[in-house]
C-alpha cells in the first residue's frame, strides 16, 4: 500500500464512516478514488484532509464527508443516470461514475472544464461526460435523471433541475438566502406532478451562479458548517 492508499483509508474510516455514512457502495468508491490525482501537485500532501481544497479560479474540491453525505443522500443505484453540477476537479463526478452508469457533469468555468476532462480521461472514467455551461438550467436534451447533485448553493431549488428528475428521482444540493450558507435540501419526484423535501444539514457551499441561481460574486466553500 502507497502512503496515499493509507491516507485514503483512514479518510474514510475516520471522516465518513465514524460520521454515519453507512451506504456500502459509497464507501466503497470513496476508497477507490484517489482524492490525490484530484488536487494541483502542492496540495497533494493535503488530499485527504478533512477539508475543501482549493482548485483554481477561487473554487475548491469540497470536503471528503460531504461528498459521501451527498451521494449516500441521493441513493445512487448501479444503471442511475446522474446530474453533476458543479465539476469542479470531477471528484465528485468520479465517485458517483464509480456507482451509476452514466454521469453527465456540468461546470460554468472552461479552464476547469478542460482539466477536469483531461483529469478523468487519464484517469479511465470513462462514464463521465463534462460540459461547459450553466448548471441552473440542468441538460434538457439528457434529461431525465435518476439522481442530481449539485456542489454550489443556489437561494432556491432552479426549477429545470426539478423538471429534469425522473419519477422516482432524487436531487440533492445546497439551499440559502446567503451566497456562502446553505441548508442541504433533499428532494424526491414522486409523481409527475408531486415533491417530496426536506432539509438535513447545514453547510457551506460556494454559490451556484448562473440564470436561475446567484449573480457573478465570489466566496470560498464547499465545507460542512461545524
Ligand atoms: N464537485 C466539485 C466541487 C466543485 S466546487 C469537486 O468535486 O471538485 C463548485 C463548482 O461549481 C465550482 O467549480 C464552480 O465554478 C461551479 N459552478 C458554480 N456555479 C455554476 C453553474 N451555474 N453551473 C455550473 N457550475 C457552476
Amino acid at each position: 500500500m502507497s502512503d496515499f492508499d493509507e491516507a485514503r483509508e483512514r479518510m474514510v474510516e475516520r471522516q465518513i464512516v465514524r460520521r454515519g455514512v453507512r451506504d456500502p457502495q459509497v464507501l466503497a468508491a470513496m476508497r477507490r478514488v484517489p482524492r490525490d490525482a484530484f488536487v494541483a501537485p502542492d496540495w497533494r500532501p493535503f488530499a485527504y484532509d478533512d477539508a475543501p481544497l482549493p482548485i483554481g479560479g477561487g473554487q475548491s474540491i469540497s470536503q471528503p464527508f460531504i461528498v459521501a453525505k451527498m451521494l449516500e443522500a441521493a441513493e445512487l443505484h448501479a444503471g442511475d443516470r446522474v446530474l453533476d453540477i458543479g465539476t469542479g476537479s470531477g471528484y465528485a463526478a468520479a465517485i458517483a461514475a464509480q456507482i451509476a452508469a452514466q454521469v453527465d457533469s456540468i461546470e460554468r468555468d472552461a479552464e476547469l472544464v478542460e482539466a477536469a476532462r483531461e483529469r478523468l480521461q487519464r484517469l479511465g472514467y470513462a462514464n463521465v461526460a463534462v460540459y461547459l455551461g450553466d448548471g441552473t438550467a440542468g441538460l434538457e436534451e439528457h434529461a431525465p435523471y435518476d439522481a442530481i447533485v449539485a456542489a454550489a448553493g443556489a437561494p432556491h431549488v432552479p426549477r429545470a433541475l426539478r423538471s429534469q428528475l425522473a419519477c422516482g428521482g432524487r436531487l440533492v444540493m445546497p439551499v440559502g438566502r446567503e451566497p456562502d450558507r446553505q441548508r442541504l435540501v433533499k428532494i424526491v419526484r414522486v409523481t409527475e406532478q408531486s415533491y417530496e423535501e426536506h432539509a438535513f444539514a447545514d453547510v457551506r457551499f460556494v454559490p451556484l451562479v448562473g440564470g436561475d441561481g446567484w449573480p457573478e460574486r465570489g466566496t470560498s466553500g464547499g465545507r460542512w458548517a461545524r
